[in-house]
């Protein structure tokens, strides 16, 4: 087959063996009889199920093959059993046509034949062309080098992969005579393009380039990538060839303007018409009882999540379960065995496997076989690999604890919906997000996806890549056709940084071409694209190196090293731990050990902004809310440790590293004095609410009160509210609340007064507090509900605390930060307060 079994229409009869009966239930007349129907009545029952829902089942939209593909792809097709395609498929194959396009429809709709038919038709109309595919990850270009060999077009098609694992005597070959190469960003950037000489015959004749799971490419890593396909479409350019760009991604908020941001092009096709056959799918939100009402306090996501699938696979069903850490899925693989031995099913506790980080394509393949067959009933496995996997569809998806999106959950629950009907769970854990969306099950379910956010002209970034580029070819303006308008000034910063040099230009008699210099490198012997790693923002990194192998984890970003790798830390890597036993600031490198200790660290630490440039102001919510350049400065004063099972603190740790800082992106805001100082008059006239007050940091609403009492503290209501809008933000822009980081100020030497700031955690910034103050109203209504419907007393995990404050979630006031919020919300409707006051505040513009 070409892709998974729901590719085509026409599908092959598959050889799978029927599950296996549940028992023999009564449980009402008209239910049909599921393995989990027993299951939902008793969340039901006792409430833990907050929410149901049901999607689907839908009917599949089929036409017929377009009869213009090339008359070998059809009979490919043909003999692939695929007789009719779904609406989306034969769509992209229009579109392909006619310029770049990007396909977002749902999990297992056969994304990959939008892009295939076409390459494959072009490959066959014309014997020179040449195609790119790009995957994030090696195991899923293995897997779609074996989808095109399916296709047996041999004579025809012939694809490789080149990567890292790439064999360096078929390395030559490959770049002869491979038609369709298959890499990742990384490889393109380090490998491919500065060595395009050697490419000749591949960018010569590129007619194709794909970009498949382009969701992926977000946050730093999608800057990067931007960057890289800016540079590939120049150099095709000056092999003389414009390549057409198709893209697939999960659905996001925003899949035009993530194709629009990657590729520099304009003009694209969306494809969102999902025209495969939905599963009948029931959804169920769940969340674990409390335990201390007052605190927060709830049974752990993972004791729960146990006994569900322990439950689910006793009925008979075969199940994927995703979480977050490698060492909560092994820890939950052994619940399960537990739960299912004690119950009298020794048998099927050996069914239940954790899914390893580091499976070739062959053994993926190998655990598909062995699930299809009813060899094994649960996977549990980290969401760091949901991408990798390719285990087709099962009765039962169970998410543990929010994945940081709703689209990658979405994703996830896709894999629920084996012959026409599943159960998808998403069993919520004790974070503000998670309680959030269970106070809040319809939006969340109704909600639209996020927008994923990039930002290639990120000043490190940028840079970064022009200088790949200089290497690759002399720049020079005519290259704002593919970096943009920015290219001239970011090109003057790299000359006056004494990176890039100006070299005069001859016209054809050998005079001096006046205002067509060309730009190269200043020191010819650079190869800048070893020094630049697609995944940080700056070239400033710290190497992380685990000392019992000797092998190299990856690399943190200098800015962040203090923070995330000092000596005593526990430090997760692809969703498993290990102990920094050494953070060596000379050889920038952090010594680290596999951890199994039951303790996680959290740093404490103090910290400065300052206000560089101011690049957008408006006035919202009765606040000045500011965007711009702040640079950051931080020193980490020493690390709590505290328990995993419960939190509790076990100690308090000093360190002494010296002061770090960066420059980064954010956004702040001022205020007023009429929100903080005397608020009797604008508590009272809030539409919509009752009034309140404020007293040992409880929040009381009592329509009675004549005035509410005045912010009993100001600090704390402060970073009480940062801490709530930090904490929502990835509801907004596609981030992860660590990539974000917090001040709150009663007194800030630049504004004079309170004030919050927002600010995006890697060095430049890659526009997530851009989109956060444009959005701002947006991000303050959720904070607030976050915040008033959580029912704890004085504030808790599941609202204003947070698992990275700086402060170790001291001095915070959650009614404050209520009151504040809703004081901020009720000034929408009144006009603008106190612009005179800050107009003249004291914000530096340096330059
Ligand atoms: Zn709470
Ligand atoms: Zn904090």
């Amino acid at each position: 087959m070409p892709q998974n079994h729901r590719s085509g229409a026409a599908l092959p009869q598959r050889s799978t063996p029927a599950a296996p009966k549940p028992p023999a239930r009564r449980v009402g007349k008209e239910r049909k009889l599921e393995p989990w129907s027993a299951l939902l009545d008793e969340g039901r029952a006792d409430e833990r199920l907050v929410r149901e829902a049901r999607e689907g089942p839908g009917k599949a939209r089929l036409v017929d093959v377009p009869l213009a593909l090339h008359p070998e792809v059809l009979t490919a097709l043909a003999g692939l059993g695929i007789e009719r395609l779904y609406s989306h498929q034969a769509q992209a194959v229009q579109a392909a046509t006619e310029g770049p396009t990007i396909v977002t429809t749902g999990t297992a709709s056969g994304k990959s034949l939008c892009f295939n038919l076409p390459t494959l038709h072009i490959l066959c109309e014309q014997s020179r062309a040449r195609a790119l595919y790009l995957y994030p990850t090696k195991a899923l270009a293995q897997d779609q080098a074996r989808a095109l060999n399916a296709f047996g077009l041999t004579k025809r098609v012939r694809p490789a992969i080149y990567d890292g694992d790439t064999p360096r005597e078929s390395r030559a070959d490959i770049r002869r005579n491979a038609n369709v190469v298959l890499t990742n960003p990384d490889m393109l950037h380090v490998g491919i393009l500065p060595n395009h000489a050697a490419w000749e015959e591949l960018f010569s004749n590129l007619a194709v380039v794909v970009v498949d799971e382009a969701h992926v490419y977000r946050g730093v890593f999608g800057s990067h990538v931007a960057g890289v396909l800016r540079r590939l479409r120049r150099i095709a350019a000056a092999y003389g060839t414009y390549p057409i760009f198709l893209l697939t991604s999960a659905t996001i908020a925003n899949p035009v303007e993530l194709a629009e941001r990657l590729t520099g092009l304009d003009d694209i096709a969306l494809i969102d018409e999902d025209g495969s056959p939905a599963p009948g799918r029931r959804i169920a939100m769940w969340n674990p009882p409390l335990t201390d009402a007052a605190l927060g306090a709830r049974r752990s996501a993972l004791g729960e999540a146990a006994e569900l699938l322990a439950r689910l696979v006793r009925e008979g069903a075969r199940a994927i379960c995703f979480m977050k850490s490698r060492k909560g899925v092994e820890l939950l693989s052994r619940l399960i065995k537990q739960d299912l031995e004690a119950s009298g099913h020794p048998e099927l506790a050996k069914l239940i496997e954790p899914y390893r980080a580091g499976y070739t394509s062959q053994q993926r393949r190998e655990l598909e076989r062995r699930l299809t067959r009813g060899e094994l009933r649960a996977v549990i496995t980290t969401d760091a690999l949901e991408l990798g996997i390719d285990i087709g569809e099962l009765d039962a998806a169970v998410v543990v604890t929010f994945p940081g999106t709703v689209a990658s959950l979405r994703q996830m629950w896709g894999r629920a919906g084996r012959r026409g009907r599943g159960l998808a769970v998403y069993v919520a854990g004790e974070d503000a997000l998670d309680q959030f969306f269970c106070r809040h099950p319809d939006e969340f379910l109704d909600r639209p996806v996020e927008a994923a956010i990039l930002d290639h002209e990120s000043p490190l970034i940028f840079a970064a890549h022009l200088l790949c580029a200089a290497y690759e070819g002399p720049l020079d303006h005519g290259d704002a056709e593919f970096f943009g308008p920015r290219l001239r000034a970011q090109t003057e910063l790299l000359l006056s940084a004494g990176h890039l040099r100006a070299r005069a230009s001859r016209n054809t008699d050998g005079s001096e071409a006046i205002g067509r210099e060309t730009y190269v490198l200043r020191n010819p012997g650079a190869y800048p694209a070893a020094e630049v790693s697609l995944r940080s923002a700056s070239p400033d990194t710290f190497a992380i190196v685990d000392v019992s192998s000797g092998e190299l984890l990856g690399q943190t970003e200098a800015a962040r090293a203090h923070s995330t790798v000092h000596d005593g830390a526990i430090y997760l890597h692809q969703g498993r731990s290990y102990a920094v036993r050494d953070l060596d600031l000379r050889h920038r490198r952090a010594l680290v050990a596999p951890f199994d200790g039951d303790w996680y660290t959290q740093p404490k630490r103090e910290t400065m902004t300052a206000i560089e440039r101011l690049l957008d102001r408006r006035d919202a919510l009765g606040v000045s809310l500011s965007f711009g350049e702040v640079s950051v400065t931080e020193t980490v004063l020493a690390y709590q440790r505290r328990r995993l099972s419960d939190h509790a603190q076990i100690d308090l740790v000093a360190l002494d590293l010296p002061a770090t800082s960066f420059s980064t992106q954010a956004l702040w805001f001022e205020l007023d004095p009429a929100l903080t100082d005397e608020p009797a008059t604008v508590a009272s006239s809030e539409p919509g609410t009752e009034g309140g007050s404020v007293a040992d940091g409880e929040y009381v609403a009592d329509g009675s009160l004549e005035r509410a009492v005045p912010l009993e503290s100001l600090l704390g209501a402060l970073h009480a509210t940062e801490h709530a809008q930090i904490a929502v933000l990835p509801l907004i822009a596609m981030c992860d609340r660590w990539d974000i980081g917090g001040l709150s100020t009663n007194l800030h030497p630049q504004t004079g007064g309170p004030t919050i700031f927002i600010y995006d955690g890697h060095p430049g910034g890659v526009g997530i507090t851009r989109t956060a103050f444009q959005r701002f109203e947006e991000l303050c209504e959720d904070a607030h509900r976050l915040i008033a419907g959580c029912g704890c007393a004085d504030g808790c995990p599941s609202c204003v605390q947070s698992p990275k404050c700086g402060n170790l979630n001291e001095l915070l006031s959650k009614g404050g930060a209520r009151l504040l919020l809703e004081r901020m919300l009720a000034a929408t409707a009144r006009p603008p307060v106190g612009t005179a006051v800050r107009s003249d505040a004291p914000v530096q513009t340096p330059l």
